[in-house]
């Protein structure tokens, strides 16, 4: 059957490999940008996460192009490292803000629909370090921990009507925001992955389309997590 999906920060990256495989598999997929465009096959939606009337406008162009979103995909997300006595309390605002609230204001938006058509798969993109923290990553982590309790409760609110909400939590992907890292940090993390290897975005997108798939619908609250082994199964 072919779904309506929305995977937020689908223009780049962890997003649009996502993105990409749903479409590869015949889904209706849009995908949030805030200004670059998307390729060709996808409907992209302009919004930032951080603002809600955005994000329901961009619900509103999905559901007249695709119809309700079925499937969601809260991937959209920001680094902003130091470490924890030099962060200043906009920098913990603005990355839990980006990843966390952004994840909530479309989580509540898309319930809606869900409810209606008794169906729903929620995948919210988390990090290996939501589990382990990071050193420099106070905020970061902070709200990808978070992710795992709202998934928690929203399976817990949700599930009877055939909704579900689970977590991937990435390890070491490459893509700009890896790239960003310095040397000896990529170095560094790379001796620690029983995997050996940095792993691929498509590796997160395989693990995405399975939870979304309609015969996923008794996995819910899960945690998977697409690491190479460095979170040694959390
Ligand atoms: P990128 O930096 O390559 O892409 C980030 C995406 O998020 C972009 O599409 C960006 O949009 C979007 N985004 C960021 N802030 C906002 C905002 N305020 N509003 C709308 N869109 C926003 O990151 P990755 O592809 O590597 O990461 C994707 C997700 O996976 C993130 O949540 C990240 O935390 C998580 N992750 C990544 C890991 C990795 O190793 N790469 C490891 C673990 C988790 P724009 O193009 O406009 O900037």
């Amino acid at each position: 059957m072919s779904r309506s999906v929305l995977v937020t920060g689908g223009n780049r990256g962890i997003g649009l490999a996502i993105a990409r495989a749903f479409a590869a598999q015949g889904d209706k997929v849009a995908v949030t940008h805030r200004g670059s465009g998307v390729p060709e096959g996808l409907l992209g939606v302009k919004c930032d996460v951080t603002s809600a009337e955005e994000i329901d406008a961009a619900f509103t162009e999905v559901e007249a192009a695709h119809g309700p979103v079925e499937v969601l995909v809260c991937n959209a997300g920001m680094t902003q490292d130091t470490l924890l006595l030099r962060m200043s309390e906009e920098q913990f605002t603005q990355v839990v803000d980006a990843n966390l609230t952004g994840a909530f204001r479309f989580a509540q938006r898309a319930s809606r629909g869900m409810l209606r058509k008794k169906f729903g798969r929620i995948v919210f993109i988390s990090s290996v370090v939501g589990f382990t923290g990071g050193a420099g990553q106070v905020n970061y982590a902070a709200s990808k921990a978070g992710m795992v309790g709202m998934a928690r409760s929203i399976a817990l609110e949700l599930g009877s009507r055939n909704i579900t909400a689970n977590v991937v939590t990435p390890g070491f992907i490459t893509t700009d925001m890896t790239a960003d890292l310095p040397e000896a940090v990529r170095e560094a993390a790379l001796k620690q992955i029983p995997a050996g290897r940095y792993g691929a975005a498509d590796e997160i997108a395989r693990a995405v389309t399975f939870l979304a798939a309609d015969e996923a619908g008794y996995i819910n609250g899960a945690v998977l997590p697409v690491d190479g082994g460095l979170g040694m199964g959390h």
